[in-house]
Formats: C-alpha cells, sequence, structure tokens
C-alpha cells in the first residue's frame, strides 16, 4: 500500500503511481522482512532479502548480480573505517540497488516504457535496467553530466536527452514529458527506496549483526540515508540488531539545502541557490523527500556536514593511492573524516563505515581536466 507524505490519502500498489493526487511523494508500507536463519542457504545478491522489497512474484526480479558488495578495512585521516565498495557495483554506481527493485516492479506492473531524469548515475542504471526488463526509457541529464555517464546511458540502449541549463531544469523537463509517459524517477519512486533499504540488511550481516557507531554518506537526493534509516529500523524491529547506527550526511559546500535547513533547526528542506561543485552526483537544491531527510537524521542522531570542492579533489588520490578509485562525488563522505575527526563526532575506537557510491572511470573527462597532469 501506498501512503501520501502530506494528505496521508492510500492507493494500493497493485497498479502503476508515482505520487498522490495531491502532487506530494509517496510512502510504501513493506509487510515484511527476509527470516535471518535463512540467509546462508540464499545467493550473495541483494535479492536475498527479497521479502523486504515488496514486489510479489520473484519472477519478475530485473538483476544484473547487483548488492552484496565488498566491506574492506582501511584508515582515513588516521581513523580506522570499512570502506563499502558500491562503486563496484553493475553500472558503477549504488544506484543499482534502487534500479533492481524499481524495475522489477515496472515489469510486474506491465509497463512498456519510463520516463527518468538524473544527473548521470541513477539515469545509467535504470537504462540498464530498463532495457534488461524491455522497457523503453527517455533518460533526461544536465548538459553539463560527466562523458562517461552519458555514453553508459546511451549505450544501454535508452533514449538520452540532453537538457542546457540546471539539473532542475532537468528535472523540469522530464517532468512535462511525465504528462504522457509513466515518471520512473529514482528521487520519486518508493521502490527505488525500498532497493536501497539492502545497504542497511548488508552491512549488518557483514558486520555480524553489530550496528556500527557511524555509517557516512553522501547526501544529494537522500535516498541512501532514507535506505539507511528505513532498513535498519526494520532490523531493529525484527530484533536482528540491538540500535541504529548514528548517520553522517555529507554535502557539497557549493550545494548544501539540508545542511542550510540543520542549521536553522527547520522540518522542512526549502530550496538553495547552489553554485558549480565537484560533487555533480550531489547537487541538488531541493530534494524531493526533505522532510523525511530531516526526521531520519534527527531519528539516529546524526548530522550533517559539508565538504568543499578543495577537500574532494584532495581527497580522491589519497584513495586512489590506496587502490580504491571513486568519482569526485563519491570521495565527498571520505573527505568528511578529516572533519568529523578533528571536531571530535567521530573519536578513536568508534567503528565506523564509510559508503563509496560511484567508481571513477564514469567521471574521467572531469578528473583528467582538474589534476591536468596527464599530458
Ligand atoms: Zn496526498
Amino acid at each position: 500500500m501506498f501512503t501520501c507524505s502530506a494528505c496521508q490519502a492510500t492507493y494500493a500498489s497493485t497498479t502503476p503511481r508515482w505520487r498522490c493526487e495531491c502532487g506530494h511523494y509517496l510512502r510504501h508500507t513493506t509487510t515484511g522482512i527476509f527470516p535471518k536463519t535463512d540467509l546462508n542457504r540464499r545467493r550473495p545478491s541483494l535479492w536475498r532479502y527479497f521479502e523486504a522489497f515488496g514486489i510479489s512474484n520473484p519472477d519478475n526480479i530485473v538483476s544484473l548480480g547487483e548488492g552484496y558488495t565488498p566491506l574492506i578495512p582501511d584508515q582515513l585521516f588516521g581513523q580506522d573505517v570499512s570502506l563499502k565498495m558500491d562503486q563496484l557495483s553493475p553500472t558503477g554506481s549504488f544506484k543499482d540497488r534502487g534500479s533492481t527493485v524499481m524495475l522489477s516492479k515496472l515489469k510486474e506492473w506491465g509497463l512498456q516504457r519510463l520516463v527518468e531524469d538524473s544527473s548521470g548515475n541513477a539515469g545509467a542504471s535504470v537504462a540498464a535496467y530498463a532495457s534488461r526488463a524491455g522497457i523503453k526509457a527517455d533518460v533526461y541529464i544536465p548538459a553539463f553530466t560527466s562523458a562517461g555517464k552519458a555514453a553508459q546511458i546511451a549505450l544501454y540502449g535508452a533514449n538520452l536527452i540532453k537538457v542546457p541549463g540546471t539539473r532542475e531544469d532537468t528535472a523540469q523537463a522530464a517532468l512535462a514529458a511525465a504528462e504522457t509517459e509513466f515518471y520512473a524517477s529514482h528521487n520519486w519512486s518508493p521502490y527505488f527506496l525500498n532497493g536501497l533499504k539492502s545497504l542497511a540488511y548488508e552491512l549488518a550481516e557483514q558486520l555480524n549483526w553489530e550496528t556500527p557507531d557511524w555509517i557516512v554518506a553522501p547526501l544529494g537526493g537522500g535516498s541512501l540515508i532514507l535506505g539507511l534509516y528505513a532498513g535498519w529500523r526494520e532490523l531493529v524491529e525484527a530484533g536482528y540488531v540491538a540500535k541504529l547506527p548514528r548517520l553522517a550526511a555529507v554535502q557539497a559546500a557549493n550545494c548544501a539545502p539540508v545542511y542550510q535547513a540543520w542549521l536553522q533547526g527547520l522540518d522542512e528542506v526549502p530550496a538553495v541557490q547552489k553554485q558549480a561543485t565537484a560533487a555533480e552526483g550531489i547537487a541538488i537544491a531541493q530534494p524531493v523527500k526533505g522532510k523525511d531527510i530531516m526526521q531520519a537524521l534527527r531519528a539516529t542522531a546524526g548530522i550533517v556536514c559539508t565538504v568543499t570542492d578543495e577537500e574532494i579533489w584532495d581527497t580522491l588520490p589519497q584513495l586512489s593511492r590506496r587502490g580504491v578509485y571513486v568519482e569526485p562525488t563519491a570521495a565527498a563522505a571520505p573527505a568528511a573524516i578529516r572533519q568529523l575527526t578533528a571536531n571530535g563526532t567521530i573519536v578513536p575506537g568508534d567503528k565506523v563505515v564509510v559508503e563509496l557510491t560511484g567508481v571513477g572511470l564514469k567521471a574521467t573527462d572531469k578528473i583528467v581536466e582538474h589534476y591536468d597532469c596527464f599530458s
């Protein structure tokens, strides 16, 4: 069942729907969680948590073997951390967690065509899974998107539409197209978010069902923070883990609407004027689910912080020299470890997970242009 986030109207989830009649986003009520004792017999993919995603028939699963990415020990700025290697997902970003579940539902609904808009990674991910599902996809991206992501979208077989102007102009163009086609937006879809819950389940399983003190993740549209919170809350309710982790959300200093709302103690997230940032994947002036993001951060005793482009570009080579090659957006969360340890938010001995979101190969053009040391 879907429930509106604003007017509390409810809808059956048996027919396609992406928002409430009143225009606000929907929440999905899932009806169960996976049996913990059965996991050892299941395959190492996120579909081992099938019961938690709201898909009725396993025959409708659209999969590329996503999930179950490695969790490796490392050190950042002197702090012991575990790196969650989601940049190793099938299309090179964590978005595959959401796309596999969203496209499985679209297939279950019998849809033939979709519209999506993205700063790049979600577009590439949705394009891949749509092709896999036999669904035609129109993917709108800002003209400034990294070449690697645009190439992925086109080669996966989607109809790629580059929109001049801002990320918000791209969303407007997609919304106009959604008047006639189904809007399979990763920012709106309750099923995309269901897929993100797998990150919580996986981390809990990989950590032997011990909750870490902190999970540090980048924040743009908020699917990571919302997925981690929803998934972990279910784990607590099922008695699989003892408590919630604290969530540290990292925004780009040049586009930090949630950070601004946090400073002002607001319950909603007003839009901000943003400037260009190396973290193109989280440059969202106003997240759709701002109200839920604020609630998730407060409920987990979490925090929001920002990192500058300079900190991102400084951190990226440090990761690379440890053999971990990520795109600039994905260096935002690791970069934040420096200030979070310096200001005593994270203390020595804390168990810290850092989510790595996208692989460096996607942004080769931007990386070469920035360091300018390869010619
Ligand atoms: Zn409503």
